[in-house]
């Protein structure tokens, strides 16, 4: 088992390309689409860092003689569980808290797929056990690049899926052979899909308990049938980028909307099939990847509250309002976002269970609560750095040639400077404002932060139902004191 390097992963997808159309064409070669430049270039610059002296022995861990991604470590203490959370912590300080759909985000999922292996995917049907270790065994031992598709197209949420005009546009089993099973249906979108290299495929809703939605299954990306089109990329202009985007130039994802049209799945790549009973459990309880994808998010967000933190703390130190009454307590309200997060993580570690199979698990009441409170609370961070930046965030001037023209220079010079900074820093700062909140980029990430775990009023609504032993002990509690006030003589 090998970490990569960052040209391992290039020169791998490379040779296993995935269908993908690009403003209306089939794009020959992912590596060389300018759409897909900026997200290879971050990928392949987070795989180095495996190898990079400073960080070697904290990404990955010995196997067999040579050394494997830490990412896909199964966890089976509190101390591992804390040496993945220091992993990831080094990936998003590196990412500040962008790009969440970097290599490590599925790897835990295979892993956590491996360690249900028994208990969950093999406890009827022994064949999907052994293709969950299967699986493991694939992706961990190419260090694979992974994306995922969960959710079905938004045809008409009010009906089920078998009650559209055609029942395969969620993604169905059309048929079983004896080399795999056939499936036709879409989804809605897959982050990173145009330059991964495996597909994660499963419902994240039990919309329809037709047994034909009930499907799971983990294959290559460039399988026959699976077609991704991708959206319009967001990078900047040439020769712009670095000084107007910062943010887009470096940490630009593709989203792609995803088509199984007539798709063989290998057997041996297959986790559920037609077994409705598993689809819930594949999120809670079960196999519950809510508690892990929610402690991961929690993770890449404490990065990104401290880069917004930090953001914010600079364009009012710039403007000079740092001081002011109404702007400190919204820089406070950052730090406080900040530390419940930082402690959401910790606490999760804490709190977490083993479970019978040796995977620790960290606490989901608290890796869920803490993530679906970020997606109210990340959109607000967003918010604070636009209220407090006022009209500074229209970064006028914004262009590095208008920097460079000397007619205009002194000006820029004089009228453009800040409390303490010179025009050039203070420009600097509202180009990276602007691309962070306000650009599409930025625009994208806030849609990123508010609906990529599940839209939140859903999420939020379906809490009551999901921790009941909480909610049965909160209100026994209530019911105690009740009982114990003595009740009139009758
Ligand atoms: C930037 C971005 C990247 C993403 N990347 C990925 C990815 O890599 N892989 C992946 O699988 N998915 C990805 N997603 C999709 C994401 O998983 C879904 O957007 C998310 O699960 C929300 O589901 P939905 O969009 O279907 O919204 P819905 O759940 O359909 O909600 C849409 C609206 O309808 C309302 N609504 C819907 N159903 C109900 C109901 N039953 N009762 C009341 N109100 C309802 C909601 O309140 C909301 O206002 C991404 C999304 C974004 C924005």
């Amino acid at each position: 088992m090998v970490a990569r390097r960052g040209e391992d992963y290039i020169e791998s997808l490379r040779q296993r390309q995935p269908t993908v159309y690009y403003d209306g064409r089939r794009v020959d070669d992912v590596l060389n689409h300018p759409a897909f430049k900026i997200p290879i270039q971050t990928l392949a610059r987070i795989y180095d860092l495996q190898h990079d002296p400073r960080y070697r022995d904290r990404l990955t861990i010995p196997h067999n003689g040579d050394r494997m991604n830490i990412t896909y470590m199964i966890p089976r203490s509190k101390e591992d569980l804390r040496r993945i959370r220091e992993a990831l912590n080094i990936i998003y300080d590196n990412l500040l808290g962008f790009f969440g759909r970097c290599y490590d985000y599925l790897n835990m999922w295979v892993a956590i797929f491996a360690a249900h292996a028994w208990d969950f995917f093999g406890d009827r049907d022994k064949r999907f056990g052994e293709n969950a270790l299967g699986i493991y065994e694939r992706c961990s031992g190419n260090d694979t690049f992974l994306t995922h598709a969960i959710v079905a197209p938004m045809v008409d949420r009010s009906r089920k899926a078998s009650e559209l005009i055609d029942p395969y546009i969620q993604a169905a089993i059309v048929e079983k052979n004896s080399r795999g099973v056939l499936v036709r249906g879409a989804a809605m979108v897959s982050t990173a899909a145009p330059y991964s290299e495996e597909i994660i495929y499963f419902p994240n809703l039990l919309r329809d308990p037709h047994p034909r939605y009930a499907l799971a299954f983990v294959c290559p990306s460039n399988l026959d049938g699976i077609k991704f089109i991708a959206r319009r990329s967001f990078r900047p202009r040439e020769g712009y980028g670095e000084f107007e985007y910062p943010i887009s130039s470096r940490f630009e994802e593709s989203d792609a909307f995803v088509i199984f049209d007539n798709a063989l799945i290998p057997w041996e790549d297959v986790l559920i099939c037609e077994d409705v009973d598993k689809i819930i459990p594949m999120m809670w309880g079960g196999v519950y990847m809510k508690a892990w994808f929610n402690y991961h998010f929690n993770i890449q967000y404490y990065s990104r509250l401290k880069f917004l933190t930090g953001l914010a703390f600079l364009i009012t130190q710039a403007i000079g309002t740092e001081k002011f009454i109404n702007v400190q307590e919204k820089l406070g309200e950052l730090l406080i976002y900040l530390n419940l997060t930082r402690a959401s993580i910790i606490a999760a570690e804490d709190e977490g269970e083993k479970l019978p199979n040796g995977l620790y698990r960290p606490n989901p009441e608290i890796a869920v609560s803490a993530s679906h409170f970020n997606m109210k609370a990340l959109p607000r961070a967003f918010e604070i750095i636009k209220l407090l930046s006022g009209g500074a965030l229209v970064s006028l001037p914004s262009s590095i040639r208008d920097l460079e023209n000397p007619e205009i220079r002194r000006y820029i010079d004089k009228y453009l400077v800040g409390s303490g900074v010179s025009a050039v820093e203070r420009i600097k700062l509202f180009n990276l404002a602007w691309d962070v909140v306000s650009s599409e980029m930025g625009q994208r990430y806030e849609l990123y932060d508010r609906f990529s775990r599940g839209d939140p009023t859903v999420m939020w609504s379906r809490m009551p139902m999901q921790f009941n032993e909480q909610k049965e002990e909160c209100i026994r509690l209530v019911k105690e004191l009740l009982d114990s006030i003595p009740n009139p003589k009758a």
